[in-house]
Formats: C-alpha cells, structure tokens, sequence
C-alpha cells in the first residue's frame, strides 16, 4: 500500500467511525430528551429549537373497560413502538362514551391510561391524551373533571399533548356546539397548565377544518386542529380543505388516521396512503394510526392473539401494521 492509499484508508476509517458514532448517540436520544418542550408557532409545532418538529406513532384503540382492546394499555407496548417501531409519540384514546367508558369505570380507564403515560414518559415519547367520544358537549363537566386531573399529574411534562374532543359528528356545530365546549375545556386546563399543547377536534369526524380556520379558537396558545383521514375514503377533496385551512394559518395534527375505509374496516388502500404520507411530510404534520388492536378489522395492527405486553414481530402483524411500521421508522 503506497502512502496516499494508506491515508485515503485511514480517513475512510475515521469517517466511517465518525458516523458510527453519530449514528449510536441518536439512537440514545428519545424524542422528548431532542425535542423538550413543545410549542406552536404559525401554523407547526416547533421544539425547544425552534425547529419544525413533526412526530409519527401508533394510537391505541377505545380504552373502554371489556372492549378487548383494552388488554393491550401496557407499558411493553410502549416501549415495543418507542425502540422497535420508532415512534416518537403515542395517542391513549380514553373511552368518553358507550359501555365500560370513563363515565362507567371510571378507575379502570383511568389506570390503563395512565399506564400510557407513564410508559410515554419513561421512554421519552410525547403522549396524546384523548377524550375518545363523538358527543362530547354531552358531558363537558365530566371532560373538565378528567383533563383537570390529567393536568394536575402531567401538566408540568414536556410528553404531555391533550386533545379534547376525538370526533364531533357532521350533525354538530361548530360555532354553536363544539367551540364553546372546546373553550370551556381549554380554559380548564388552563388554569392548572399554561403551556401543552392542546388538540380541538373538528366537526364531521374531524374533517371540516376549513370551518374551523373560518372561526379558529381566540385568546389562546399552543392550540391545534384536527385533521382525521381514512385513506380508503378520503383522498384529493379532504387535502383541498386541509390546503384551505393551512393557507389561512391554522395548526392541524393528524391525531388519528387508517389505511382503510372510514369504517376502520375494508380495503386498504396503500397508494392513497403514501400520498397522504407525502401531504404530512410535506407541511410538516404529525400523525398517529389507528390502531393498537387485534379487532378483526383491517385497521388493527395485529393479527388475533398478539401479545398486550409488546415484544412483536413482523409475524404477529396485519398488512396495515406492517406497512405503518415501515412509515413510523423512516419517519
Ligand atoms: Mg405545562
């Protein structure tokens, strides 16, 4: 070997454990340990940098107690997303309406939730807390009695995101119905937590964000807006609205997608999928899939009988599971 191969050898070497390196200290680092605490400015989530930061993860099924979703609100699975499928935030759907909800057993969901959170928090996940119900001004004072808990325990993390409201019907409104109960709400939370981020949901099972930017929350901070689609159904005409609302500066977060019909159930569509992948990449939005399920349906993750505890492998998988793994660890 002549001396100028030597030395090229030698700085190929370096370099290659220069990015060795590189790479096993960004594998130590969680989300939360790189992002801190999270804030929104404009229409994005920003980090402790100032960055635009735009996170990918699993959202568990309704937590409602006897569903048999409910089994798997472990902190195994927790810690399965955070090192395996490389998620850098999950979604706890509290059960808010129907048997075996909050307002039936009361401690039961609230321990499985908590579960999540406490889980979220020691791998350094952000965790959306979300009062799963389709008519939540029903019961605002039970809403204000849990995320003023929820508040109290969690409000001074950085993990903490709440979401008040998972799916108003298309027959709700907005300015009528689901804005004042979302302010009521919010000034709830705020009088315990100044500064998490807080999610609105909108109204036709969180599509009609076009209304929404129309009349947008005032007088508050760290506020975003939901967006939910099911890639099967929903395509170019629901982008158009998300385009709409986004022009006129408001904050979405995708806090609930599949890759199948509405229904969580059917075809799925993985060509629509990635077109959608590519909306959220390209304006810089979080989202979360549904779901964390072994349901026979096409929306769940998993096959029937997958472990609660985590630890799965590609086996255990359903064709959606498998393909938003992928999207979650290349995210
Ligand atoms: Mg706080």
């Amino acid at each position: 070997m002549n001396v100028l191969i030597r030395s090229i050898f030698a700085l190929t070497l370096t370099l290659f454990g220069t990015v060795q390196v590189a790479n096993a200290q960004a594998a130590n680092i969680s989300p939360v340990a790189q992002h801190g605490k999270l804030s929104v400015v404009g229409q994005h989530i920003r980090d402790q940098n100032r960055q635009i930061t735009s996170l990918a993860g699993p959202s568990f099924f309704w937590s409602n107690t006897g569903w048999g979703q409910d089994r798997f609100y472990t902190a195994g699975a927790v810690e399965t997303f955070a090192k395996d499928w490389n998620a850098g935030i999950v979604r706890a759907a509290m059960g808010a309406q129907n048997d075996g909800s909050y307002l039936d057993d009361e401690n039961g969901n609230i321990t499985r939730v908590q579960t999540i959170i406490d889980a979220a928090i020691a791998n350094g996940l952000y965790v959306i807390v979300d009062w799963h119900s389709h008519q939540a001004e029903r019961d605002t004072a039970k809403a204000v009695e849990f995320f003023t808990a929820v508040a109290n325990a969690y409000g001074h993390t950085p993990n903490l995101i709440y979401e008040i409201y998972n799916e108003p019907l298309n027959t709700t409104d907005w300015a009528t119905d689901v804005k004042p109960y979302a302010e009521t709400v919010i000034s709830a939370i705020r009088k315990v937590d100044p500064d998490n981020l807080i999610i609105v949901g909108t109204t036709s099972w969180a599509q009609d964000v076009d209304t929404a930017a129309d009349d947008p929350i005032t007088g508050q901070s760290n506020i975003l807006y939901s967006l939910h689609f099911y890639a099967a159904t929903h395509k170019k005409d629901l982008r158009k609205r998300a385009e709409y609302a986004i022009g006129k500066g408001l904050p979405l977060i995708i806090s609930e997608w599949g890759s199948v019909t509405y229904s969580g159930d059917g075809l799925m569509d993985e060509k629509s999928t990635h077109k959608w992948m590519g909306f959220a990449k390209k304006h810089g939005l979080s989202h979360l899939n549904w779901s964390v399920s072994d349901k026979d349906e096409t929306a769940s993750m998993f096959k029937p009988g997958a472990s609660s505890n985590g630890g799965w492998t590609t086996q255990d998988l359903t064709p959606s599971g498998r393909m938003v793994r992928d999207i979650m660890r290349d995210w």
